[in-house]
């Protein structure tokens, strides 16, 4: 048996607030309850919106609630030529094609909508004409790379995850993946060499991460992060979903929101320790 390993995974493209709070508390605690590892990662992949002082803020942030990771930090951006070289495996077996279509071309023709309520793509560019692909790229023109789903599930055949909890000692329980929901995902966005999916699967590979523990809101992308794991053969993790935290309309707290930091929460006085209660822990 592995020695546990779980990790934070932050993105540093605003302050935290209690959600993370909650997630970071969670996840260093259940390390703990394994006697396992706690490692932070920085998820720094958007570079027009990540700054360097909310990644000084999640230290700052982090430390204030008495969490304490291992160093060094990884952090996506030291990591991008790996991303590219995963994304250029998909390429080789013909599993990735470029999308030119701009958001307003996707909302027009969506066919419906994904788990997370964004337009389904309709597979446009999949069928431009031969050679057309090639000309617009050695023109220069951006393109998101997009997975080419079914193709992949016809070669992985069906996928399953395991999922633990609630607590680090109850039996996992084994779910089925359905990637087919999310349609043809974008696996590199334009100006970037990776997406979220691809990144996050090779970086729990890489830190040989065995648990990971995020919010009840994104067990629907478990289903993309299992097929990229059996199409790149990367570790598939046990998987644990949390709850949420919610404002005083039930909404899920967030940045655009407005949800209040915890740097705010400090600077009104709240202690680490009225947080900590407050979440439960
Ligand atoms: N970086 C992602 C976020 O801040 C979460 C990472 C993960 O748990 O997969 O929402």
């Amino acid at each position: 048996m592995p020695s546990p390993i779980l990790r934070f995974a932050p993105s540093p493209n605003g302050l935290l607030h209690l959600g993370h709070a909650y997630s970071a508390l969670f996840t260093s605690l259940w390390a703990e309850a394994l006697g396992g590892r706690f490692l932070l990662r920085i998820e720094d992949i958007d570079i027009t919106r990540s700054k360097p002082e909310f990644t000084a803020a999640i230290f700052e942030d982090l430390a204030w609630l008495g969490l304490a990771w291992e160093e060094p930090v990884m952090r996506q951006s030291d990591r991008f030529a790996i991303y590219a070289a995963a994304a250029d495996r998909l390429k080789r077996r013909d599993l990735l094609y470029p999308c030119f279509c701009s958001r307003a071309e996707l909302a027009a023709h969506a066919s419906g909508t994904d788990p997370d309520g964004a337009p389904l793509y309709p597979g446009t560019c999949r069928h431009l004409p031969p050679g057309e692909a090639r000309r617009r790229l050695e023109q220069g023109v951006e393109a998101n790379w997009r997975l080419k789903t079914d193709d992949a599930v016809a070669l992985t055949g069906v996928l399953t995850y395991s999922v633990a909890g609630p607590t680090p000692a109850d039996r996992p329980q084994i779910r089925y993946a359905r990637p087919e929901r999310w349609g043809d995902v974008v696996l590199q966005r334009k100006g970037t060499p990776t997406s979220y999916h691809l990144s996050v699967v090779v970086d729990d590979d890489a830190e040989a991460v065995t648990h990971v523990t995020r919010g009840r809101d994104m067990e629907p992308s478990t289903d993309i992060h299992v097929l990229l794991q059996m199409l790149l053969g990367l570790g598939s993790p046990l998987y644990t979903f949390h709850k949420l935290i919610l404002d005083a309309e039930g909404r899920k707290l967030s940045k655009s929101k407005g949800s209040p930091s915890l740097r705010s929460l400090r600077e009104a006085g709240r202690t680490a320790e009225e947080i900590r209660r407050q979440l439960g822990f």
